[in-house]
């Protein structure tokens, strides 16, 4: 589907490990004060003075996470640090540096790790992100990518998954659904392309939710939004795995219930206007179609002047007592218990 620009295949062997490691990370800047180490020895050194740290990691798998037939490299090191600081944010944190492990199979000439890399140091740039170090080893199979993100927190501005309280508004960032349907168009082309090698993918009208599944952006903006608005969420996390299992998330660590409005989810005209196409529910997608990479949060009542005539930002319900339990309302005025469910039993 998308052609391999690069026809040079410098074998990795040509460069061995330590020659591999310099050419990728050679173009890699500091930036931060904290970053005292970085690149080079056994480890990197950090002096973060007195300030709290957060620590998070991802490991994206070939053939589980992504499918490199659509995926480009270049998206592929972008989103695998991206998913990363979308984890540093939702805890209300500044994310600062970050290690990429990678496992490799000599399938990969040197172009396509230069290419994953162009990817990485972009996300480096955009988001003002340190690379400190990692790990290069082989694979006898697929590829495989590991990022860890370090962030720090000013003063006690950590945010939890366990503080919301009963009567907080449930607020979420930009929209949802996009990244899924994103995948169906894609997974629909490749199949096509199966059939006629020969066809030119159909992407016209889809560069929105493509563009949501390829490259994902993590909400650094948000972060200093609510700062600028002075509105400390009572409890974050970011959207991955879809709503529905992140609101239960908050829910069940805040001893809470919560009230949905299916009318209040944002969604974007495209995701409405594919899901019609592909004979799909929008809310199903919202709910369960994960990647979004949004911040789901809660705040008091008490914040909703702050808040409210912010196009970035959607209140879509409410923190109820434990007993209420964990429901969507409907558009009917339904009730109906949210479970998280993946999509396959969503089929089934
Ligand atoms: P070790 O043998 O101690 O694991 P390496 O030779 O693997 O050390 O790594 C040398 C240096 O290069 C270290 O600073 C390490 O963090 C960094 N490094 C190794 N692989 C990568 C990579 N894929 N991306 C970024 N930095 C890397
Ligand atoms: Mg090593």
């Amino acid at each position: 589907m998308i052609e391999d620009k690069n026809q040079q295949r410098t074998q990795l062997s040509d460069l061995g490990e330590f020659g591999l490691i310099d050419h990728l990370t050679k173009n890699f800047k500091v930036s931060h004060k904290s970053t005292v180490k970085t690149i080079g020895d056994d480890a990197a050194v950090l002096d973060f003075k007195d300030k709290k740290i957060v620590v998070t990691t991802d490991l994206l798998l070939e053939g589980v996470h992504f499918d490199l037939s659509y995926m480009p490299l270049k998206h592929l090191g972008y989103k695998a640090v991206i998913v990363n600081l979308s984890d540093v944010y939702a805890m209300n944190a500044k994310a600062t540096q970050i290690t990429v492990s990678i496992a490799v199979s000599n399938r990969f000439p040197l172009e396509a790790l230069e290419d994953l890399y162009a990817g990485i140091e972009t996300a480096a740039k955009v988001y003002n992100i340190d690379v400190v170090g990692g790990d290069t080893t082989s694979s006898t199979t697929g590829l495989l990518i590991s990022v860890t993100a370090i962030g720090e927190i000013d003063n006690d501005n950590e945010v939890y998954r366990d503080g919301a309280k009963s009567s907080d508004l449930l607020v979420v960032s930009g929209d949802l659904g996009a990244a899924y349907m994103g995948l169906q168009v894609l997974e629909r082309e490749k199949e096509v392309y199966k059939v006629n090698p020969n066809s030119q993918p159909d992407l016209e009208g889809y560069s929105y939710i493509i563009e949501r599944q390829l490259k994902p952006e993590a909400r650094k903006d948000i972060i200093k939004l609510l700062k600028d608005l002075k509105v400390k969420p009572s409890s974050m996390i970011d959207i991955s795995d879809g709503l529905s299992s992140e609101i239960i998330h908050l829910c069940k660590q805040s001893k809470l219930g919560c009230d949905l409005y299916e009318e209040k989810i944002p969604l974007d005209p495209q995701v409405i206007s594919t899901c019609e196409e592909f004979n799909i529910d929008s809310t199903t997608v919202a709910l369960n179609g994960g990647e979004d990479y949004e911040l789901l949060f809660t705040v008091s009542q008490d914040d909703y002047p702050k808040i409210k005539a912010n196009p970035n930002l959607t209140v879509i319900g409410y923190m109820k007592e434990e007993q209420a339990g964990i429901h969507l309302v409907t558009r009917a005025d339904a009730k109906i218990p949210i479970k998280a469910q993946g999509w396959k039993n969503f089929n089934a």
